[in-house]
């Protein structure tokens, strides 16, 4: 039977179609415009919306609502209500008011404030983002919100990514102004984020306790197969796959979630997903929903969807591709390179502003991607290194050296314009190689930030990268904001020659993968941070604090406790796989290694009773090799339970960060390593849970 698409999208979406039905026309104006220009918005308005958002959700089946807010776990959390509301004679009706669509006050005391709480007010409110529409999901309508605390500090992600947003959109307003153009009054950065993920049975999932509590596997040896005939890259999907994807795109179509692009990736079992761009704030609220969906239609057909970084060793992990642009409000991309020589310009201007930002806060860029789960990731020779540097492409790159030497574009003939000005003529779009292993490439319109993890909230990576824009954006206008108009053109371009001078060095167009960059990266004097609790300190550095405070993203505050809660959150990660491995090895890999090794001896013996001996010396030398293997697994679990301990017992600072990065992970390393040798020798049957070649090549 043909689907009708169109009608399904959005379907379960208080979209504009829907609220143009059903809000009074003057209400509506009143609301589209606090959407478009973000501006207040009054009671009335927010009684109306929300009568009109109850009566479409409980025609559509809703019998409750919830705000909906990312606080610092980096999940989504939500806390329902039914719309019932008592009257006479024991009966009910449906009730929703504008109070309540615009301000929830959820008990927080539960979720991670970094110290907030302690200095203000324990409870937190969530406030509604009208510019993030609001959805129905399982009887309930959703409603976006921002998370705070009583006096106003950010409680989550939202708040910051929405600040963000603002600083960007007011730095670039008024560089557009002093460019001549009057009529951009909002600039809005758009993202589409690549997902990638792995799927893999269910029932093999339930089998492994390293897959249930860390989202890795913490044991298992390579299959015989890996990832090296690359014949799963872009490879026909499997019937029970494709049937996962299709389920998977109408659950997201029903959400409004334009999910564009899917197909198999480079390793075994590992997909991807892409959705059509979006508001920054739009996209980061649909990514959030579309992991969480994607784990749901697994389970449906039977499937674990695992998205962490690094599911398996030895094969590829899952990233997650950050596309990023920037919109203004007459509909105008301004990293597009354009026709015109004022557009040229206008681009040039906007494309120095990033490599400056990105030059400059390439800590914090390092730093918003970095977690637990991502450090096994970068600099693996999978995804980007974690020096953070720019690709700019071949074309791009000669448009760059030709403005720095103060040339035209060799390629093309000379322009002039009236101001008698230096002009760069017409560039085509970039059809180079995209060269994978940068971190931060462009790619004809738009910037992809590559280096994120496959789990991590999208809002952290956009913060930095809007505020760091903006900031660059912000130099920008003081440097241009007394030139008088004839001159802006020369004055521009001056700008940028000074900015690719000074900045170039974070241009890099060879192979990030290699020990060359490494070194050459050094010499360049750019940031190496390896490890997340490397990046850390980038959080709370002076002139980065300097930098959010100055754009109103974070207060020192707030900087603080966001420092603690990610401290926190890396070292309980890493806390939990430890333990993990533990008791994966006490209870399931050392008992099933011994059990195998006293069968072997039970029936070396029964040979040598019965005088046979064939076979009894290479029995042997395995009893012996399995029993070598086993003293060494049991003796680096002791140390790592001692070390475990201890790591526990420091003060939650960076220190203990470091003690768990350098000491427990190194740990668990060793058992894995003699482990991993051990688990190929030991016959089927012994393991209580599924090895890789199980996992990964009968699903
Ligand atoms: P790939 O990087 O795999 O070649 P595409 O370049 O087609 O794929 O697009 C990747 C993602 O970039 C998609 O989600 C797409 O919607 C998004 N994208 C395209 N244009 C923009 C833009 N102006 N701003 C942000 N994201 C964009
Ligand atoms: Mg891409």
């Amino acid at each position: 039977m043909e689907k009708n698409i169109p009608e399904l999208y959005g379907s379960m979406v208080f979209g504009d179609k829907i609220m143009r039905e059903k809000l009074p026309k003057d209400m509506y104006k009143a609301l589209r415009k606090t959407i478009d220009n973000n501006t207040h918005l009054e009671l009335d308005v927010a009684n109306a919306v929300a009568v009109a958002m109850k009566e479409w959700a409980v025609e559509n089946g809703a019998t409750h609502f919830t705000h909906w807010f990312q606080p610092m776990t980096g999940y989504t959390a939500e806390k329902h209500d039914s719309f019932i509301c008592p009257v006479d004679k024991g009966e009910v009706i449906m009730d929703f008011s504008g109070k309540e669509l615009v301000k929830g006050e959820p008990d927080a005391s539960s979720f991670p404030s970094g110290g907030i709480r302690a200095t203000f007010e324990a409870r937190g409110y969530t406030a509604w983002d009208p510019t993030s529409p609001a959805f129905i999901k399982d009887e309930t309508l959703y409603i976006p919100t921002a998370f705070c605390s009583y006096s106003g500090e950010a409680l989550d992600k939202k708040t910051p990514l929405l600040r963000s947003m603002d600083a960007i959109s007011k730095e670039a307003v008024k560089i557009l102004k002093l460019l001549g153009k009057e009529d951009v009054t909002n600039v809005l950065t758009t993202v589409g984020p690549e997902q990638e993920y792995f799927l893999i049975d269910k029932e093999d999932y339930k089998l492994r306790k390293d897959l249930i509590f860390t989202g890795r596997t913490l044991l298992g040896a390579p299959a015989p197969k890996g990832q090296e005939m690359d014949d799963h890259y872009f490879g026909n999907l499997r019937t029970r796959v494709a049937a996962f994807m299709h389920d998977l795109d109408e659950e997201l179509w029903k959400l409004g979630i334009p999910a564009k692009t899917k197909h198999n990736e480079v390793a075994p079992c590992q997909h991807e997903l892409a959705p059509i761009f979006d508001t920054t704030n739009v996209a980061v609220d649909h990514n959030q929903l579309t992991m969480e969906i994607m784990k749901r239609v697994a389970e449906k057909h039977g499937y674990a969807c695992l998205l962490h970084e690094k599911p398996f060793a030895g094969i590829n992990g899952s990233g997650k591709h950050n596309n990023w642009s920037l919109t203004t409000n007459t509909g105008e991309n301004l990293l597009n390179p354009g026709k015109t020589p004022g557009e040229n310009t206008q681009f040039l201007l906007f494309l120095s502003a990033v490599i400056q930002a990105v030059d400059d806060y390439a800590d914090l860029l390092r730093l918003s991607v970095a977690s637990a789960g991502n450090d096994h990731r970068l600099g693996a020779n999978e995804a980007p290194p974690a020096i953070i540097s720019m690709f700019l492409g071949d074309e791009l790159n000669a448009v760059i050296e030709a403005v720095e030497k103060g040339e035209y574009f060799s390629n093309a003939e000379k322009v002039t314009i009236e101001t008698g000005a230096k002009v760069l003529p017409h560039f085509a779009k970039d059809t180079t190689d995209r060269n994978r292993t940068s971190p931060f490439a462009f790619t004809g319109n738009k910037f992809e930030f590559r280096s994120l993890g496959s789990s991590l909230s999208i809002a952290g990576p956009n913060i930095m990268l809007n505020t760091a824009v903006a900031e660059s954006l912000s130099l920008f206008y003081e440097k241009l904001k007394d030139t008088p108009k004839e001159k802006m053109d020369e004055a521009v371009h001056e700008l940028v020659k000074e900015t690719i001078t000074k900045h170039k060095r974070v241009i890099f167009n060879g192979n990030g993968y290699t020990d060359e960059w490494v070194k050459e990266a050094e010499k360049r004097g750019l940031f190496n941070l390896k490890s997340t609790p490397d990046a850390m300190p980038a959080l709370i550095a002076e002139k980065n604090k300097k930098m959010f405070i100055k754009h109103g993203i974070y207060s020192e505050t707030e900087l603080e406790s966001r420092y603690e809660i990610r401290i926190e959150n890396y070292t309980k990660t890493v806390h939990i796989e430890s333990l993990t491995l533990i008791d994966m090895v006490e209870k399931q890999f050392a008992p099933s290694l011994m059990d195998y090794i006293d069968d072997l001896t039970q029936s070396a013996l029964s040979k040598k009773e019965l005088g046979i001996k064939a076979a009894c010396a290479a029995q042997t030398e395995l009893i012996e090799k399995l029993a070598g293997f086993y003293d060494e697994v049991v003796k680096a679990t002791k140390k790592l339970v001692a070390d475990t301990d201890k790591a526990e017992s420091m003060d939650p600072t960076l220190d203990q960060a470091k003690f768990y990065h350098d000491v427990v992970i190194a740990d668990m390393e060793e058992i894995r390593k003699y482990a991993d040798q051990a688990e190929p020798l030991i016959p089927e049957g012994y393991l209580p849970y599924p090895t890789y070649e199980k996992i990964l090549f009968y699903v």
